[in-house]
């Protein structure tokens, strides 16, 4: 099995759960196919034969947009999943759609093929995503705590409260379609080569997690890797803010900010035809926009404990 969409796929010789994990749901963001090329190498070298049980499949995201090296075509795929959407897409037909839908129709009839394929215990999805900012990593989850558990288990901070700010991303289909425990994951800076390495680290843990894996300690020091990258970062954080940029703002962000860098109330973050833009309480920034499209300026957070 082996197409643009379909990146590879490694069964295992007993049964068990399936997971997805989709690389380049932005154009720009080539890691996370790297990430699952690379894993799916591992699996398929590693002597002795591994003990795996399950499927994995790895999944282009915007293919044509990956081909162009560009976050996207007309509109940002990862902001146009609902169920009621592919529906209508679907009705309309493969010949009659283009761009970011034609690939949404066919990333969702991938998945959903892979899912009809038989009657699996269970169902993962990760989806690998890098940044346009320097700094840290993350997992994105809705706040169903079997989201949550999977999120905590990739070794990363966990950022919850994330999906009430946007719309139509992966998570809130998979989460509408119900049954598919399901993360974002950012490994970092979109060309930065260690992104790959956690991307790697981060699909390695989700088989673990999963159960597709039972030798304990195979991919350990991908594991190593993420630990030690987090481990002055907060395990579990809330979203409390959120600056939504329109094409017509002007919208230029400061440069220089990290992820998870602390800020201050009165500190200028960013500019538009306004004026100055600060996060009018002391926090931690997220995400800022150092890439020329898209509507999400930055986000505000800070550590909360428990789910
Ligand atoms: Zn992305």
């Amino acid at each position: 099995m082996s197409s643009d969409r379909t990146i590879g796929v490694f069964s295992g010789d007993s049964p068990g759960p399936l997971v997805i994990s989709t690389g380049g749901m932005h154009g720009n963001e080539p890691a996370g196919v790297l990430a699952i090329q690379r894993v799916l190498g591992l699996l398929q070298s590693a002597s002795p034969p591994l003990s795996f049980k399950g499927k994995f499949v790895g999944l282009r995201g915007n293919v044509k947009a990956l081909d162009l090296k560009q976050r996207y075509l007309r509109q940002d795929l990862n902001r146009l999943w609902s169920v009621q959407y592919v529906k209508e897409l679907a009705e309309l037909g493969k010949g009659n759609i283009q761009d970011e839908d034609e690939e949404l129709l066919g990333l969702t009839s991938a998945i959903h093929d892979l899912i009809a394929e038989r009657d699996w215990p269970h169902v993962y999805l990760l989806d690998l995503h890098t940044t346009s900012a320097a700094g840290d990593i993350f997992s994105v989850v809705s706040n169903r705590p079997d989201n949550v558990g999977l999120g905590l288990s990739l070794h990363a901070p966990v950022v919850k409260g994330l999906l009430y700010r946007l719309e139509g991303t992966i998570l809130h289909y998979m989460d509408e379609v119900g049954g598919i425990t399901a993360v974002s994951f950012e490994s970092g800076q979109n060309e930065d080569p260690a992104s790959v390495d956690r991307a790697e680290g981060a699909l390695i843990n989700c088989l673990h997690y999963a159960g597709c894996l039972t030798d304990t300690g195979f991919g350990a020091e991908y594991d190593a890797v993420l630990r030690s990258y987090s481990r002055n970062l907060p395990a579990l954080v809330e979203v409390v803010g959120y600056h939504k940029v329109n094409p017509e703002d002007e919208f230029r962000m400061v440069p220089g900010f990290r992820n998870f860098q602390q800020v201050k109330k009165d500190e200028v973050l960013a500019y538009d035809r306004n004026g100055p833009i600060t996060p009018g309480q002391n926090c931690r920034i997220l995400m800022p926009r150092y890439q020329a499209q898209g509507e999400d300026g930055f986000f505000l957070v800070r550590e909360t404990s428990g789910f």
